[in-house]
């Protein structure tokens, strides 16, 4: 992952941080496995309720999928079938965006272009017209925020879309931020509540049991914590880190991405567009970010050109300035992604609390499971918007297969 991050290709997810290699502390409250977005997050909430808490990140900070998003707080656009476990939680989380925020930007005094506006999700031809109005069927039949638009509309909303814009979908409560300012933001936030925050630094092996000290084996000897939080991301489904044989029903999903600098001469867009094969999102900075391809291909490394191909030719069918638009930076990330698709939010036998699989929902999800993992801690249960998320969900359709298999 540091080749990458060190190469032209993939600079946009660099925050500018020197790696911090500072030296591990014989024990501490609370130790975080993975400095991505969820880690640093629940890391943040829990110093900030006065516990001490060490981050473990074996690369540097985010350089897993934290920070390859596009930073899209959209539950409307991205609502689907199959999604209904997802939605309440994904809902609540926008909720809490704002207040999530307002602390984060009081904690670290850096701003992270929260952004409001909604997003326009278009379709293009009879088709794709057709798919659009189901999906826009699945969202009223949830109750999601979300309107029909005209393709003039449409084009009203974004004047720079190209004239065959059929119609489109606006969902007026979607929002999103910039990723490498919030991740920014978390680590000042962090180690300003006092976090220690250790990189390059594998954690190797944990042994744990739920009634005594946790020990975390690292290249630099062993830290004893009173708790463990699993926030491994893509690769929280290796085995080996784990007591015995367990590991996580969760496997990388690659994105490729690119960010295109825009002008005052090409214009930009207002708000975030989506289509059936990309999606676009205008940042402050004047940079609009376009991604993102979905491989289920293990963790295999680097930007192709068939994935720049697909994400360049899905934003010129509806965007032609992007033509004229310079390249930036182009990347990859891996997504965590569990069997359903929807987080793990649970403590294990061992003890051990696992904070993972967010799949490509981790920033609208961040707020949601870090309160919820700080609720954990400091009642001892998960609070009720998040009890759905356990393991327990997946032995339920293992037995569910053997029946059917059975029968
Ligand atoms: C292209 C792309 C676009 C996306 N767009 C969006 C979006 O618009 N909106 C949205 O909400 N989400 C989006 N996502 C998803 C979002 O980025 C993830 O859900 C989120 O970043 C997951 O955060 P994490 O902390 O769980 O994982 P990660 O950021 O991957 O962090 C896990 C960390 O654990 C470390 N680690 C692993 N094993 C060990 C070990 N043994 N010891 C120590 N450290 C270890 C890794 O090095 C890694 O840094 C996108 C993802 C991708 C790839």
């Amino acid at each position: 992952m540091s080749a990458v991050l060190n190469s032209p290709i993939g600079l946009r997810r660099g925050i500018g941080r020197q790696a911090n290699s500072s030296v591990l502390p014989e024990r501490c409250d609370v130790a975080v496995v993975g400095g991505g977005l969820i880690g640093l997050s629940i890391a943040w909430r829990l110093a900030r309720a006065g516990r001490s808490v060490t981050v473990l990140e074996r690369d540097s900070i985010g350089s897993g999928a934290s920070l390859a998003a596009t930073g899209m707080l959209a539950p409307a656009a991205e609502h689907e079938p199959g999604s209904d476990l997802l939605l309440p939680l994904a809902l609540d989380s926008l909720r809490r965006w704002p207040g999530f925020r307002d602390e984060l930007q009081a904690d670290a005094g850096i701003g992270i272009d929260y952004r409001e506006g909604g997003t326009l999700v278009l379709a293009i031809g009879r088709d794709e017209v057709e798919r659009l109005r189901f999906r826009f069927e699945l969202q009223n039949r949830a109750g999601v925020a979300a309107e029909w638009v005209s393709g003039p509309e449409a084009r009203a909303r974004e004047p720079l879309l190209r004239p065959n814009v059929s119609a489109g979908i606006r969902c007026p409560l979607d929002a999103q931020v910039d990723p490498r300012l919030v991740m920014q933001s978390l680590v000042t936030a962090c180690e300003r509540a006092g976090v220690r925050i250790l990189e390059m630094l594998p954690v190797k092996h944990i042994i744990a049991s739920s009634t005594s000290t946790a020990s975390l084996d690292t290249p630099q000897g062993t830290l004893r914590a009173d708790t463990v939080i699993l926030a491994t991301g893509a690769w929280s489904g290796e085995g080996g880190l784990l007591p015995g044989s367990e590991s996580l029903p969760v496997r990388p999903i690659k994105g490729q991405s690119l960010a295109l600098k825009t002008t005052r001469r090409t214009g930009t867009l207002s708000n975030m567009v989506w289509t059936e094969q990309i999606h676009m999102a205008p940042k402050a900075d004047g940079t609009l970010i376009v991604g993102a391809t979905v491989e289920d291909c293990g963790f295999r490394e680097g930007v192709t050109a068939g994935g720049l191909f697909a994400l360049l030719e899905g934003a010129r069918r509806v965007l032609p300035g992007v033509e004229e638009m310079e390249v930036e930076a182009v990347w990859s990330g891996y997504r965590p992604t569990s069997d359903d698709d929807a987080p793990i939010l649970d403590v294990l036998p061992n003890g051990v609390i696992v904070a993972t699989g967010h799949h490509r929902n981790g920033y609208l999800l961040a707020p949601s499971t870090a309160y919820a993992v700080a609720e954990l801690l400091e009642r001892g249960s998960l609070p009720d918007y998040a009890r759905g998320f356990g393991l327990g969900r997946f032995a339920q359709g293992t037995e569910d297969q053997q029946l059917r298999a059975r029968a």
